[in-house]
Parts: C-alpha cells; sequence; structure tokens
C-alpha cells in the first residue's frame, strides 16, 4: 500500500518541526521523514562536548508561539546543545508533532510526476505526495575527508558531527583534533581538560570571538519576554535576524583611540556583539583590516608560545569571510602543557597510521582522533537525496555548477517541490530559526493561496530563477565574503563547484523581496 500525503518534509529540525505545524493548522496533511530516531536535526547529531549555539538562545528560539516563548526558561545566554534539544523536543510534545513524523527514514529518492512526487525511503518505502518540502538543513551532512589510512587506525575516530550519543570516556587519553572551524574551536578547551594530551591540527587559523556566556539574569529575561512581540518584530526587520544595532560609521572614520575602544567593548560583551562597530566591516577591505590586527593583538595577548601565536595569527582572509567562531577559554587552552599546536600548513598530513597521525615533520601517538572536519553544507543534504525533476532530469546534474534556486525557495524544473534555507536564501548568514520561519511561512502561505486557487502546480519560472542567481552573486561580490576558502563558497569539499551559496543581501531586504513576489501573486512562478 502507498502512503499519500499533500505534503512529504524531509527532515525534522527547527524547519521541519515548525512546518509540520503550520501546515496542519493550515488544514493540509502533511507528514515529516527523518532519518534520526528523534527531533532536533543538526541539534539531534552535533553531541560533541562543548556543543552549544553562537547566537543568543532569547533570540534563537521560535516565536510562532507566544505561549512557548512564555513557558519556556533557557538557563543560558548561549544555550548547549543538550538544552536545544530538550527545548525542541518540549515543542514536539507541546504541539503533538510526533505522530506524524517517522523517525528512522532516510529519503533516497523524490521523483517528480503530472500527480505530484513520489518520495522514496532507504527502505524501500514509497509515499505520495502533491508537494515535497526539503528542510534537510545547511549543515547536516558531516564530512571526512580522504585521509589516507584512516581505516587503519586502531584507536577511536570520532566526529564531531556524528558524535555518539552514549557517553565517551576521554580521560587520560592522548587526543588529536584536526579541525579549527566553530566545532573544533568549542570542543578543543573541554576535550584539553580530560585528555592526557591533546594536539590540534590546523590547517588555517580562525577568527574566535570570546562568547563571554553566562547564566541567564532573571530580571533580563522577564523584561526580554515582557518586550518579546517588538523584540521578535525588531529581528524579523535586521540584516541578521538578530537584535544587533551596528553603529552607522565606518572604521576608518574615527581615530585609533575610538576604534580600539570600540573593539574594546565588543570584545568585552562577547558573542557577535564586536561587529557592531562599524557598518563598513564586511564590505571594506581596509576597515575589516583594523579588526583584524585588534584580533591578531587579542592572540598575542593571550597566547605565550611564540610558534602557537604565530600559526594561529597567519590567517589571509578578512575576518567574517570564514564563519567566525564563538569560544570559551579558545586562545586560552594553548597555554596549557597538555595542549600542542600543529600547523599543517608548515607539516601537512601525509597519513594516518595504526597508531597516530604522521605529517611530513614525523608521528603524532594518539589514542583517539576528533575529526572536526565539518559539513558538506547548503547543497549536501539536498544531493544525498536522488531528485529528479519534469522529464527525468537530475538535480545533482542540473547544480553540477553550482546551486541553482528561485530565492533559495523553489527550483525550475521541479515543480511543487521548496526547500527551507536553501542555497540562494540568507539563511546560514544570521540567526537561522528567523530565516526558518520566514520560509516556512511564505511556503505555507503559497500553498494555501494553490488550495484556494483551485491551483495544482507551482514551478519556479528559468528567467526569474536565473535572474536570482545573478544578484545572489552580485550582492556578494560587493562584499568581502568571497575572499576566502570557505564552506559559503564550496571550497571545503574537493571538487565541488565554488560559488558563494547563501544570499549576502540581508535578511530584511531578503523578506522585503519574497513578500513582493507574493504581493505580485507569485510572478516569479508559473501556476497551473
Ligand atoms: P568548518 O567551519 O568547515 O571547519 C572545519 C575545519 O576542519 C577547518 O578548520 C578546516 O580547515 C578543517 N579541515 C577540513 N578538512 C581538512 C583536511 N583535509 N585537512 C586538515 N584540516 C581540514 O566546520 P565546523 O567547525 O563543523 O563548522 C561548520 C559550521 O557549522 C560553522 O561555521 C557554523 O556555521 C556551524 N556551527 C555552529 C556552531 C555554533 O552555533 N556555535 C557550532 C558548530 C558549528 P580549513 O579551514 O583549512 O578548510
Amino acid at each position: 500500500m502507498t502512503t499519500k500525503h499533500d505534503v512529504a518534509i524531509v527532515g525534522a529540525g527547527f524547519a521541519g518541526m515548525y512546518l509540520l505545524h503550520r501546515l496542519r493548522e493550515a488544514g493540509f496533511a502533511a507528514h515529516v521523514y527523518e532519518a534520526a530516531d528523534d527531533v532536533g536535526g543538526t541539534w539531534f547529531w552535533n553531541r560533541y562536548p562543548g556543543a552549544r549555539c553562537d547566537s543568543e538562545s532569547m533570540q534563537y528560539s521560535y516565536s510562532f508561539s507566544r505561549e512557548l516563548e512564555q513557558e519556556w526558561e533557557w538557563s543560558e545566554r548561549f544555550a548547549t546543545q543538550p538544552e536545544i534539544l530538550r527545548y525542541l523536543s518540549h515543542v514536539a510534545e507541546r504541539f503533538d508533532l510526533r505522530r506524524d513524523i517517522t523517525f528512522g527514514a532516510t529519503v533516497a529518492s523524490a521523483t517528480s510526476h503530472a500527480g505530484g512526487w513520489t518520495v522514496e525511503l532507504e527502505s524501500g518505502e514509497r509515499v505520495e505526495a502533491q508537494h515535497v518540502v526539503l528542510a534537510t538543513g545547511c549543515l547536516s551532512t558531516s564530512r571526512t575527508p580522504d585521509f589516507p589510512g584512516l581505516e587503519n587506525f586502531a584507536g577511536t575516530v570520532l566526529h564531531t558531527g556524528d558524535w555518539p550519543h552514549e557517553p565517551v570516556d576521554l580521560a587520560g587519553r592522548r587526543i588529536g583534533v584536526i579541525g579549527t572551524g566553530s566545532s573544533g574551536v568549542q570542543a578543543i578547551p573541554l576535550l584539553a581538560a580530560q585528555a592526557e594530551s591533546l594536539t590540534v591540527f590546523q590547517r588555517t587559523p580562525n577568527f574566535t570571538l570570546p562568547a563571554r556566556n553566562a547564566p541567564l539574569d532573571p530580571v533580563a529575561v522577564a523584561e526580554h519576554k515582557g518586550r518579546y512581540p517588538q523584540l521578535r518584530d525588531q529581528q524579523r526587520r535586521s540584516a541578521t535576524g538578530t537584535l544587533r544595532t551596528v553603529r552607522p560609521d565606518s572604521a576608518l572614520d574615527v581615530d585609533d583611540d575610538e576604534r580600539a575602544s570600540r573593539y574594546e567593548r565588543g570584545w568585552r560583551l562577547g558573542g557577535n556583539a564586536i561587529f557592531e562597530s562599524f557598518d563598513d566591516l564586511s564590505v571594506n577591505a581596509a576597515s575589516n583590516d583594523t579588526l583584524a590586527e585588534f584580533l591578531r593583538g587579542k592572540i598575542r595577548e593571550i597566547v605565550r608560545d611564540e610558534q602557537a601565536v604565530t600559526a594561529l595569527t597567519a590567517q589571509d582572509y578578512p575576518v567574517g569571510a570564514k564563519r567566525i567562531c564563538i569560544g570559551t577559554d579558545y586562545y586560552e587552552t594553548y597555554n596549557r602543557d597538555n595542549v600542542a599546536l600543529v600547523d599543517l600548513r608548515a607539516e601537512p598530513i601525509e597519513a594516518v597510521t595504526a597508531t597516530g597521525l604522521r605529517t611530513s615533520e614525523g608521528e603524532y601517538e594518539l589514542d583517539v582522533l576528533v575529526l572536526a572536519t565539518g559539513f558538506d553544507a547548503m547543497t549536501g543534504s539536498i544531493l544525498r537525496i536522488d531528485v529528479r525533476g519534469t522529464d527525468g532530469r537530475s538535480l545533482r546534474e542540473d547544480w553540477s555548477a553550482g546551486p541553482h534556486t528561485y530565492l533559495g525557495l523553489a527550483m525550475h524544473g521541479y515543480p511543487n517541490l521548496f526547500t527551507v534555507t536553501g542555497p540562494g536564501s540568507p539563511s546560514v548568514l544570521g540567526n537561522v530559526v528567523v530565516s526558518i520561519e520566514q520560509h516556512v511561512e511564505w511556503i505555507s502561505e503559497h500553498l494555501v493561496h494553490l488550495r484556494d486557487h483551485g491551483l495544482t502546480r507551482s514551478e519556479a519560472r528559468l528567467d526569474d530563477q536565473e535572474r536570482w542567481v545573478a544578484q545572489v552573486n552580485e550582492v556578494a561580490s560587493q562584499t568581502l565574503m568571497t575572499k576566502a576558502a570557505s564552506w559559503y563558497m564550496g571550497a571545503n569539499v574537493p571538487g565541488k563547484p565554488q560559488v558563494f551559496m547563501p544570499y549576502a543581501g540581508g535578511f530584511a531586504e531578503y523578506r522585503r523581496i519574497c513578500d513582493e513576489e507574493t504581493a505580485a501573486g507569485y510572478s516569479g512562478f508559473r501556476l497551473s
């Protein structure tokens, strides 16, 4: 027997959960297919020590339910992974979501036909749906580089993006970590505290800002909750989906003392506050250089070992062109006696051996190898599914030179298929929950429009799609964001096309464009 839904949703993270709730409320028969055993998406898998969000909890949470946002109590400024997972589990309970979610269900393919879509699970089960929404996440396909000899390692290999659910005993072990992006930066101090020795293998130095995480003050929380409608609205009308207020001048327009004082303030406040200092840090290379120098100065102040300082300050790209890291005691950790930093630019990895990792300079003996090597970002989770559009066209082939979408929401040749925070949307460039809510609401409204007008098919127009792709590229080229080999560019996956994937024009502007599309009766879509 084939199961039939109005809408099949892939993924039960922040996006799929809200979409299910929203579509049910609108009267659709919607069902979610989720590979994991429970809700949570990226927060289900990323259980490494130190995993926490670097958007503030009072802002990184659903705004669609007044009751939910009032009753949930966040405990810290930046929530830990277990706390976010508890929150999502609470949301699933509260809105009775699990009854319409099939867990342990990995989607293998989705095939378009005249009546909608056939979705096939890895188990062989088939599902029919009029619409499919890929709520598969931007950072959910973890990536293990092809290190020669990895399979020969006699110790334990762990990936931050696929961390074991049972406790891992790391006490007294010799641990190696490859990777110093956000995941590595969060894990390294906690691993160092448990390990006999920790060796960090760094290829590209990052810029890390101190989180200044702390328990939330109940008085401030009550005050925030009292103003939630207004503050959520402010987030929605911002460029980054946050409450950040950026000073409206250039880093080059003020004298050295004023510039240093603003950066000091941001450094002291923690999180991303330093980006409030000036409004041209992401577009003006000379302004950005002043911030890069300030941050290098902080590294020199904190880290004692000269060789480590040299490796940690050798960034050759603008601040923010690779996603900024938010850490706690990250640079301080290099002052511990049991921690060593290996600069892979000076001594590249040759192979993983049975007993450790060999670089051009020799072997490092290890019991545990932690891969903090990131994700096949933005497109990985979509293209893991064999998506077939009209006339059997393949999304993998259509995107072989980079993703082409209309507004990061839909693709020409793939009618009735939608993506949440897909490539071509702002998604990862700000508070992703705000982006998710906007996409979910846009898609739901679109489906209601189709139903109310007796329409069964919606397909993005090719010319509008190509115009959008050009606009996404144009906006990115006006920023410094393209000036690093980042996962935004697909540069972390060998062979992946190098194009800047998210929309860098800001969330508020993007929302305006989407609203315009709706107001114009979806002129960028062929509806029938
Ligand atoms: P990432 O930023 O892609 O970092 C991967 C690290 O692994 C980089 O240092 C990279 O070096 C290194 N690496 C990859 N392949 C390598 C190889 N073959 N040899 C040596 N080193 C290699 O991944 P991530 O740290 O998992 O973070 C990804 C994104 O997830 C973040 O940018 C963020 O958006 C999100 N995230 C957020 C949080 C949070 O909210 N706090 C936490 C974790 C992750 P290169 O730079 O040289 O490529």
